[in-house]
């Protein structure tokens, strides 16, 4: 599997190391990770061609709409039965509910189907549905659907590189999906990066301004830190209420992939969520 090769297992072990406070979400991250292991998904031919992206780029519009992404759905519907076998034997506290899924995506053959679109979607009458169906958190059946997208959102973002041109792209949400961000990072040269929440995508934004609603008035921007922690920004905006999880490249010899970041500074999520944002 081209994602979850050697290297990004590595950066896994790395900051379970370095900072024991991602190490549950990281461990059984790294375990879903490791059941990754099917052949590649298959995209090929879905790929439409979108000529006119260079005109409608400029209107802002993303490549995809996120409930048009080309994925793979059979293989991201194994894979999520797989983590369902998975899990349902750990010790965790829902492993009843997520043996519950498993049947049900077992006597239901659409089941899986249904929530990855919901999920692409952002349906989240549906996903609350299908999550009360089988008594699991929603947040978990989010975070596994998402998880089971992945390969196909990798292969996706891997054909696609050498058209993602990101000139003329200065919009706070992706250009190859649509979504929003979920984390940040300022490269060693001061650059700032988004990071996609769903496909993975990585583009340049302004510096200064908040990514959700365009806020670029210094008096309502601000920021959380964790007292400890150096490298770590929570930017906040008191317009629209969001923060986005920033990590300072700069700080560091070394930054995982932005995915794992984000798993790895879960404290940071709970920070900017009791101090009133989200
Ligand atoms: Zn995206
Ligand atoms: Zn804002």
């Amino acid at each position: 599997m081209m994602a979850m090769n050697g290297d990004y297992l590595k950066h896994i072990d790395r900051l379970i190391e370095q900072r024991p406070a991602s190490r549950p979400a990281l461990i059984s991250y790294g375990d879903l990770a490791r059941l990754m292991v099917q052949p590649e998904p298959t995209l090929g031919a879905k790929i439409p061609e979108q000529a006119n992206w260079e005109f409608r780029k400029k209107e802002g519009f993303p490549f995809f709409a996120r409930e048009g992404l080309p994925v793979d759905f059979a293989s991201a519907s194994t894979l999520l039965s797989r983590f369902f076998e998975y899990l349902r034997k750990t010790d965790r506290e829902d492993r009843e509910a997520l043996s519950k899924a498993l049947k049900r995506s077992e006597k239901d053959l659409q089941w899986n189907d249904r929530l990855l679109k919901a999920i692409l979607k952002q349906d989240e009458t549906a996903l609350n549905v299908m999550a009360a169906e089988v008594a699991l958190d929603p947040s978990v059946l989010l975070f596994l659907g998402k998880t089971a997208l992945r390969p196909s959102l990798i292969a996706l973002r891997h054909m696609m590189e050498s058209r993602m041109d990101e000139k003329k792209w200065d919009n706070g949400y992706c250009p190859l999906c649509g979504s929003q961000p979920d984390m940040a990072c300022f490269t060693k040269k001061g650059k700032r990066r988004l990071h996609c929440e769903l496909c993975g995508q990585e583009w340049t934004f302004a510096r200064i301004g908040c990514p959700f609603c365009n806020e670029r008035a210094q008096e309502s921007l601000g920021y959380l830190e964790a007292e400890t922690e150096e490298g770590f920004r929570v930017y906040c905006c008191q317009s629209c209420q969001r923060y986005l999880k920033t990590i300072d490249g700069r700080a560091f010899e070394e930054v995982a992939p932005l995915d794992l970041e984000c798993l790895a500074t879960l404290h940071l999520d709970l920070i900017a969520q009791n101090n009133g944002f989200k």
